[in-house]
């Protein structure tokens, strides 16, 4: 075993070390935003210790309602987490073994775990390569008589196109469910995420635009009926008390985590409007040093308003992982979302996809990368990630 012996340095060299090393842009830092509601959030916190109410109550109700007049819709029902909200909706329906769910192959997991653990199959569509979200063009051929859900996401905080997409699944009578977990205030042709399909599924968790602190999250849904289905599957399918009327989950959500969202949702719309200054920034910096033309920027749809969960680039093939660690050096912090898209995860071996099968998921994953966008960054920093790019690009071993 060694021992550790505490190494005198001298200020100077301290001070010079210091201010040597880049300063750093994080991709994230949730501690930013706590910052400014930190006095608010804990009398909120202290309220439900008092109160000695843990689960649901009044404060999970005043959420619910919040989030559906926030997001334009009669109902909300809150549950514990993004993932059980896809999974309960796609229960509310039904669906099970031999089932078909069609989703995008190019999106978080946990859109495709809902369906597997019901034992239904995903059935994975192309995305446009543009918006990065479901190809409409490339669904209806997927359709068959197994076919029993479409589950559009909103990637990135951009609606999928729902009027293509609502268009095809009245022809053949399938509910939409939108994942709109990362989208949560994002709208198409003036509706709110949510509001447009059958059911929508929001994410808390704290990454998303509206987190909390810990895991939580929300359907929506414009059906009453459908509302009181969900409100009984996430709680054992219990009603009264201790009588089941069939099976259901505990997808209850935390009182804590309704008390932190109470507050933080009234500043949600403030947030947004940092993103989408972010989002406009990073477009003039990149144009003001021609990167605009060697990368593939965002693209806002003229028909949408886009949320900005994440800022995401396309780097030239082969360049994007080269271009990560230069940054990281720079400590610039930076995610790849996603790797590997959902076909070809290990996990779903069984259902047969081929590399080369949805070439634009694939291509997606080969050249995006997620920049800081977070509300409280500022326009220094996004210089910072500018200017490190370009010099990354400006280095002809690095940038060819
Ligand atoms: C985050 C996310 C989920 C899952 O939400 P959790 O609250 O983490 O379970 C589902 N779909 C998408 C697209 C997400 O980004």
């Amino acid at each position: 075993m060694s021992v550790a012996t505490s190494v005198h340095v001298p200020a100077s060299i301290a001070v010079r070390a210091l201010t040597d090393t880049p300063a750093g842009v994080p991709l994230l830092d949730v501690q930013r935003q706590y910052r400014t509601i930190q006095r608010e959030v804990a009398q909120a916190i202290q309220k439900v210790c008092d109160s000695g109410r843990f689960i649901m109550g009044p404060d999970c109700e005043q959420l619910e309602q919040s989030v559906a007049s926030y997001c334009k819709v009669p109902h909300a029902v809150a549950c514990a987490s993004g993932s059980d909200a896809l999974l309960l909706a796609l229960m509310a329906y039904g669906v099970g073994p031999g089932d078909e769910v069609l989703m995008p192959s190019y999106t978080f997991f946990a859109t495709a775990s809902a369906a597997w653990r019901l034992g239904a199959k995903p059935v994975f569509v192309d995305i446009e390569p543009v918006s990065f979200n479901l190809n409409p063009r490339a669904l209806e051929a997927l359709i068959t008589p197994a076919t029993k859900a479409i589950v559009p996401v909103h990637l990135y905080g951009q609606c999928a196109d729902l009027r293509a997409i609502g268009a095809i699944a009245r022809r053949h009578h399938l509910p939409v469910i939108e994942d709109a977990a990362q989208a949560i205030g994002a709208e198409f042709e003036g509706r709110r995420a949510g509001s447009i399909g059958d059911i929508g599924c929001l994410s808390f968790y704290p990454t998303k635009n509206l987190g909390c602190f810990g895991d939580g999250g929300l359907l929506t849904t414009t059906d009453a009926q459908l509302a009181e289905r969900l409100r009984l599957l996430r709680a054992h399918g219990m009603q009264p008390r201790y009588y089941h009327q069939e099976v259901g989950i505990n997808s209850r959500l935390d009182t804590l985590q309704a008390a932190v969202l109470n507050v933080k949702l009234r500043y949600l719309e403030g947030w947004t409007a940092g993103r989408q200054a972010n989002a406009r920034r990073y477009a003039e910096l990149f144009a003001g040093c021609g990167l605009d033309r060697m990368l593939g920027l965002p693209v806002v749809a003229v028909n949408g308003r886009h949320v900005w969960n994440q800022y995401v680039i396309r780097v030239p093939e082969g360049r994007r992982d080269p271009l990560r660690a230069y940054l990281a050096e720079q400590k610039i912090g930076t995610e790849i979302y996603y790797p590997v898209p959902l076909h070809l995860q290990e996990c779903f071996a069984t259902l047969g996809y081929e590399p080369g099968s949805l070439p634009e998921s694939e291509r997606a994953a080969r050249e995006t990368l997620a920049l800081p966008i977070f509300p409280e960054l500022t326009a220094a920093e996004q210089q910072t990630v500018v200017q490190a790019i370009a010099a990354f690009f400006k280095n002809p071993r690095r940038g060819q």
